[in-house]
């Protein structure tokens, strides 16, 4: 194992020293340290790593809160923990105390050697699983072109800022965005243009952002941004910054024939009794869908009825985008 750090406890001084002399002699470790006490022990585990812990127990020693709290903690959980005892008694009770192993200090040092090793392995593995598993966990919810969340996330993500309004009463806005006449660039520069496209929208749309936004692949060339704590009025002005950002990357990009514009529906749990996802997402495509009907390369917003005298059907306020071309 690779910068390995082991950790000592023990109340006897003479003996947690030459214990840490030892250990040091083996070579298995970067890092011997001794510890002045349990306490000190967790404020090493708060900001460093330890790869094993080798504790000394006296004889009769039977304090184990410190163990509980180690193995209550996820990430702490699975370290290594090795008791040192005197004799045969003391053995039984380091693994009744919940140590991983137990040892005699007069154990044939090549003995020892060879179980600290064993004990590394499968903490170096252990720690190996754990990166594959945050890697997949991440790969999850990514999108592999753009690299921004994928449909799980803002799946996730739009059920948890509705719980979040209804709760707080704090408003969140939902923007739908769909690339214009996309089917004609790809048809007109192939597949991998397109694909390229869709990441220059992806970063254009990330830049747009603030960090506290969660901007999605909603699907094939559509996009989501939840905005949590944001008005209708603010979410306009996000679109309109996505709307110069995507302006930007087409003028970056020249590839192509036709300029590069998205379409973008706004909805807003302000103009809703209830927030609820399925409806956000329904109005935001209302109003997505009246962007294009309106002639493209601009923002709706969709407006309960209620806002609009005489009108029993949806109703949007528009936003045209006059960045291209001007
Ligand atoms: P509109 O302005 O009405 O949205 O027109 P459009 O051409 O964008 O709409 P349409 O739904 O007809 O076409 C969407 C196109 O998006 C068709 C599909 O091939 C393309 N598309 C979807 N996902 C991907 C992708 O991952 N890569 C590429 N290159 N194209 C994609
Ligand atoms: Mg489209
Ligand atoms: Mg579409």
């Amino acid at each position: 194992m690779m910068n390995a750090t082991a950790l000592v406890l023990g109340s006897n001084r003479n003996k947690k020293l030459q214990l840490v002399k030892y250990l040091a002699a083996t070579q298995l470790f970067d890092r011997v340290k001794p510890l002045p006490s349990t306490t000190s022990l967790f404020q090493h585990l708060k900001t460093k790593s330890a790869d094993i812990i080798c504790w000394l127990i006296d004889t009769g020693e039977s304090e184990t809160d410190w163990i509980n709290k180690l193995r209550d903690d996820d990430k702490w959980h699975d370290i290594p923990l090795v008791a040192f005892v005197d004799d045969q008694q003391s053995l039984i009770n380091g693994f009744n105390l919940g140590a991983s192993d137990s040892l005699k200090q007069s154990t044939d040092p090549h003995e020892l050697n060879a179980r600290l090793h064993e004990h590394l392995k499968r903490w170096q593995r252990l720690l190996d699983l754990r990166q594959s598993k945050e890697q997949l966990q991440k790969m999850a919810l990514t999108d592999a072109l753009t690299g921004i969340g994928n449909r799980a996330t803002f799946d996730m993500s739009i059920k948890q800022a509705t719980a979040r309004t209804q709760r707080s009463g704090a408003p969140v806005s939902l923007l739908m965005i769909d690339l214009d006449h996309f089917k004609w660039f790809n048809d007109n520069h192939g597949h991998q243009a397109g694909d390229s496209i869709l990441k220059h929208v992806a970063q254009a749309i990330r830049e747009s952002a603030r960090d506290a936004d969660i901007c999605c692949r909603y699907g094939g060339e559509e996009f989501a941004v939840i905005l949590p704590d944001t008005t209708a009025d603010h979410a306009r002005i996000l679109a309109e910054r996505i709307h110069q950002q995507v302006a930007l990357a087409s003028r970056q990009l020249r590839q192509t024939r036709m300029p590069i514009t998205v379409s973008i529906g706004i909805s807003c749990s302000d103009l809703d009794d209830v927030p609820h996802p399925a409806r956000l997402i329904k109005e935001a495509d209302n109003a997505l869908y009246q962007a294009k009907e309106n002639g493209r390369n601009r923002t709706e917003t969709w407006q309960p009825a209620s806002f609009q005298h005489g009108r029993t059907d949806y109703s949007y306020s528009s936003t045209h985008h006059l960045a291209f071309g001007t």
